[in-house]
């Protein structure tokens, strides 16, 4: 196990609501012995002191339920360096000393290649690992040249694309229920399944963070990466293990097969919006072209939708929709797995059959299962649910995922040939929607969304 973390961009959002926190939980579960070193570093001009007790605050409000005990300890081991992430002499001085390092780079991901080639200026140590947040790359190219740099400074096995979407708790139940269970699995095919979707809906508007979404957009910020990794999960060939490569080679396997977009899917499949002046739970929420930092002539969506398909044996004739959208009217977090419906119904009942749908909640963390039984002592069809509560995890994801890292465990990050198939499946529809070939819908902050269009986008 790797004892030193180097933190770049360590006075932003990533380090204060999820590294610090997720140190935390992992020194509270008695992962981080008393020598473990950790290094934050970033451009404020700012002492070890003054680092420290901007970490405690950040630690005090999002590092909860995480003992005092555990987040003070964290604040006081961290030690702070003013460093250029993109000069190799401070980056040498960082990393130099005995051992390996792991380098979180919480930076933004314009400065992945500058980094990444300083990193190769200044000599690592040697069984050092690299940790890079997602988006890896905004394209295609991008990402190609990314993995490239990275392979001229670490092997493969170093380095760590990850997204917390899979360390999270209902994200791995997922294979658990899939494959540690008999009677899920005879179902899991499009003989069975209609349409799945995976859905992350939330009422949260932009929060303050234009600077980085405006020139991201719902497509690149969710759908590219989390979305598409929740989708590999769902519809791989079981793995032969939960070990790096069979579960990485599974969940390619996913991206390969899906059915490439043409101009016409991409207008009948696809839907991009963005929200206009609204309420939300009373509140006003501004147009997005409203917001402060957001360039007043911006294209960027706030809900993106797609629709794919997978030309696989099991799972041709399956719709999967990938959903999601800011400052909507309710929050909705899951993957919902829809049944078709039963082949045959006796006579003599009333009520609908609704089919199956399971629903494995993303946040909330739970489970239900919707079926149809007969209400009692008639002869009605009548809708039944059954529910699981998820034991709280005993780490945060964010806590998993470091503890992977300071490991060497990369079962969970993301492999340089499966991030450049993420950013392939979708290059379509990026291209043709620069090209404004698919309207730019609009929808009320508060709204359900954007009305279906009931694919009669045409090109103009
Ligand atoms: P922020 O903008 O909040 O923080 C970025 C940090 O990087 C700042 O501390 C900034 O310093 C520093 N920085 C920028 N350029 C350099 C440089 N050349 N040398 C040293 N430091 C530099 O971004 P986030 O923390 O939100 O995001 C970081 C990464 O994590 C991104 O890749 C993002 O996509 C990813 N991510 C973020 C999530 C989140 O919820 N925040 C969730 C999932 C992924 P300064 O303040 O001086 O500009």
């Amino acid at each position: 196990m790797i004892d030193r973390l180097v933190v770049f961009g360590a006075t932003g959002d990533l380090n204060a609501r999820y590294l610090l926190p997720g140190l935390a939980a992992l020194r509270a579960a008695g992962e981080l012995a008393d020598g473990f070193q950790l290094v934050c570093a970033g451009r404020k001009d700012w002492d070890d002191q003054e680092f420290r007790n901007w970490a405690s605050e950040q630690l005090d409000r999002h590092g909860r339920p995480c003992p005092a005990s555990a987040r003070m300890w964290v604040a006081g081991a961290a030690r702070y360096r003013k460093a250029d992430a993109t000069d190799p002499a401070d980056l040498a001085s960082l990393i130099g000393g005995d051992g390996p390092v792991a380098l979180y780079l919480a930076l933004p991901p314009a400065v992945f290649p500058g980094t990444v080639t300083a990193l190769h200026e200044a000599s690592l140590p040697p069984g050092s690992r690299i940790v890079l947040e997602k988006p890896f790359g905004e394209d295609l190219r991008s990402a190609e040249e990314l993995n490239r740099l990275l392979s001229e400074v670490v092997p493969e096995q170093a380095v760590f694309r990850v997204d917390h979407f899979l360390a999270m708790t209902t994200v791995q139940n997922l294979l658990g229920s899939r494959l540690a269970n008999r009677m899920l699995e005879p179902l899991w095919n499009s003989a069975h399944i209609a349409e799945v979707e995976i859905v992350w809906d939330e009422s949260l508007a932009l929060e303050g963070r234009a600077g980085y979404y405006d020139g991201v957009g719902a497509l690149k910020d969710m759908v590219q990466n989390h979305l598409l990794q929740v989708l590999c999960l769902v519809a791989m060939e079981p793995p032969l293990s939960l070990g790096e490569r069979d579960l990485r080679d599974r969940k390619i396997d996913v991206l390969r097969s899906v059915r490439p977009f043409t101009d016409e899917d991409v207008l009948r499949r696809t839907r991009r919006a963005r929200y206009l002046a609204g309420r939300i739970d009373g509140r006003p929420v501004p147009a997005y072209l409203d917001e402060d930092g957001v360039d007043p002539k911006s294209r960027t969506e706030t809900f993106a939708e797609v629709e794919l398909h997978l030309e696989s044996w099991r799972w041709s004739g399956t719709t999967f929709r990938l959903r999601t959208g800011k400052a909507l009217k309710t929050d909705r977090k899951e993957v919902a797995v829809r049944f078709r419906p039963v082949p045959h119904l006796p006579f003599g009942h009333t009520g609908e059959a609704l089919p199956n749908v399971l629903r494995f909640g993303l946040d909330p963390e739970d489970m239900t299962l919707a079926l149809t039984g007969i209400g009692s002592g008639a002869r009605t069809l009548t809708p039944l649910t059954l529910t699981a509560r998820m034991e709280p995890s005993d780490l945060p994801a964010y806590g998993r995922l470091l503890l992977d890292v300071l490991r060497g465990n990369a079962a969970l990050s993301i492999r340089g040939d499966e991030a450049e198939e993420a950013w392939r499946v979708l290059a379509p529809v990026m291209s043709a929607w620069a090209d404004d070939l698919v309207p730019l819908q609009e929808y009320p902050a508060g709204s359900g969304g954007p009305v279906p269009t009931g694919g009669s986008a045409r090109r103009g």
